[in-house]
């Protein structure tokens, strides 16, 4: 199912371009339009999910898929090793702004913690 009013949905459609780093049945990779850090990538499932707190029984396969895929990009993109934050902001307090469900996977810079 997707949602003609969602952005993430409209780039899995390709109505709206994204430079795709990876993709397969169920997910899609592509990089943020706004890096916060010099690898920044977006990893979604191509069914429009709200957030995490939307997730039920029915995503188990694919959220474990999504998180097995994000350490292949984290290499891929060669921050395996130095060292990759793999973030899914949730609601208004985390401050998601996209409401189709999105991993961040960042690195290539050290980064501080607990996060701002
Ligand atoms: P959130 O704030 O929901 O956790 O993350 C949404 C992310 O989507 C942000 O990092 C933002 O820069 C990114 N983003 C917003 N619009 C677009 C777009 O049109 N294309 C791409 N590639 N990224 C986008
Ligand atoms: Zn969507």
């Amino acid at each position: 199912m997707s949602d003609s009013n969602c952005l993430f949905c409209r780039i899995v459609s390709g109505q709206i371009p994204a430079t795709k780093i990876y993709e397969d049945d169920h997910s899609l990779a592509f990089r943020d339009i706004n890096p916060q850090s010099p690898v920044h990538v977006l990893l979604i499932p191509k069914r429009h999910v709200v957030s995490l707190k939307e997730t039920g029984s029915d995503d188990h396969a694919v959220l474990g898929h999504l998180l097995i895929i994000a350490g292949k990009i984290a290499a891929q993109e060669g921050i395996a090793e130095s060292g990759f934050r793999v973030v899914a902001n949730s609601g208004s307090d985390a401050g998601q702004s996209v409401f189709h469900l999105h991993f961040h996977i960042m690195g290539g810079r050290p980064m501080a913690w607990p996060p701002g």
